[in-house]
């Protein structure tokens, strides 16, 4: 059994390749990276660009059984909402879903899968904190809050068009803000959890984290291995989507402050500061896939925060031990004064 990862080196890829090579799968990978924290598991890593159409026919055989398209050229809220880089979002990754496409229906792979978003779903459909409506059904008329999102809807009807027109088994499933160890933690790129957890890891006591806006717009995240065990139900099943693949534990940035303080036993003052918000309220909602799968994630927040926490403050303080010249000195031990006047605390 065949299965391709594309975006094999990123966040979700290579959680996925890692759980599928699991099952005992052939798998090949592909992406112009690898992946940044542990070696990647696939069978065989193909580095390079899916915006080149060599190249994705070099990655994925005749006959593939799985082809799981996750690569995008992608980011957190600092990266997709302030629209500076909104030409480069939707030129990389409709070329990479364009090539895709056309090579799944020359390699007449089994089936695909397509790792739409949340993103998609109306601007006008999310101002209220409290009362998102992210229903599947809501999606049109379409008018998400950003480019990336109309690239991901876009890509979404390309992908629903070579199953209607070419017979394509296509499966296209929304991820909803996913989060969990060995994802971005830091640069810029890292989404709302990963930059909570660093930002409470590095803070001392008495200190404060800052927030973007004020913290009252609320999003439901999900842990990797429930988007993982989503996105391998769906892909298997007979319902083509699209579908929310997202937790319906909804809590607000100051909220999603405070679970990650307890976990780390610190108590922080909140700054908030001007930052890119995107919309008020978004939450998945998990009625289509509880109806159509049987199955909708389930573990709650804090579970997979205490996981992705212990993750990053490991990595805070590994990357302090690797940036502190005076670490060493510190850890050595102190010379012993060769004066009694020289006070012992010199
Ligand atoms: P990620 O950025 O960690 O992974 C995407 C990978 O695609 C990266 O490793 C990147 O190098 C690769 N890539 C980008 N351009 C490429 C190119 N031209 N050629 C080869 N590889 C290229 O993102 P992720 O969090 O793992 O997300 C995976 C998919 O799920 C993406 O399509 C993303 O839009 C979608 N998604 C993710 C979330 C989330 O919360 N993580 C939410 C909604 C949708």
């Amino acid at each position: 059994m065949t299965s391709v990862v594309l975006g094999a080196g990123g966040f979700i890829g290579s959680h996925l390749v890692t759980r599928l090579t699991g099952e005992g799968r052939a798998v090949h990978g592909a992406d112009l990276k690898h992946p940044e924290f542990s070696p990647s598991r696939a069978t065989q890593f193909h580095q390079g660009d899916l915006r080149d159409l060599e190249f994705v026919r070099s990655v994925i055989p005749e006959g593939a059984e799985e082809v799981y398209q996750l690569a995008a050229d992608m980011g957190g809220a600092g990266y997709i909402f302030t629209g500076d880089n909104d030409a480069d979002i939707m030129h990389n990754s409709a070329m990479i879903n364009l090539n895709v496409l056309q090579v799944c229906q020359e390699r007449r792979v089994g089936r695909v899968f397509y790792s739409s978003s949340a993103c998609i779903y109306p601007g006008s459909n999310q101002t209220e904190a409290l009362t998102p409506n992210l229903e599947e059904a809501s999606a049109y008329p379409a008018e998400p809050d950003s480019d990336y999102g109309w690239e991901k809807l876009f890509s979404e009807r390309m992908f629903q068009a070579y199953a209607r027109n070419y017979g394509l088994v296509a499966r296209i499933g929304r991820y909803h803000n996913v989060f969990g160890p060995e994802g971005t933690w830091t640069g810029g790129r890292e989404k709302a959890p990963a930059a909570i957890c660093r930002k409470v890891a590095e803070a001392s006591a008495g200190g404060s984290v800052e927030v973007w806006g004020d913290g009252e717009q609320t999003r439901s995240f999900l842990y990797i291995d429930e988007c993982l065990e989503g996105t391998l139900r769906l892909m298997r099943s007979d319902f083509a989507g699209p579908v929310n693949i997202g937790s319906e534990e909804m809590v607000s940035i100051n909220g999603l402050v405070e679970r990650v303080m307890q976990i780390a036993g610190k108590s922080l003052d909140l700054h908030h500061v001007e930052g890119p918000v995107g919309v008020r309220g978004r939450r998945s909602d998990n009625r289509l896939i509880h109806e159509r799968l049987a199955w909708a994630p389930s573990w709650p927040l804090k579970k997979g925060l205490s996981l992705t926490y212990e993750w990053i403050a490991d990595q805070v303080a590994r990357s302090a031990d690797t940036k502190s010249p005076s670490r060493s000195v510190l850890s050595a031990p102190l010379p012993t004064p060769t004066s009694p006047s020289l006070p012992r605390s010199a």
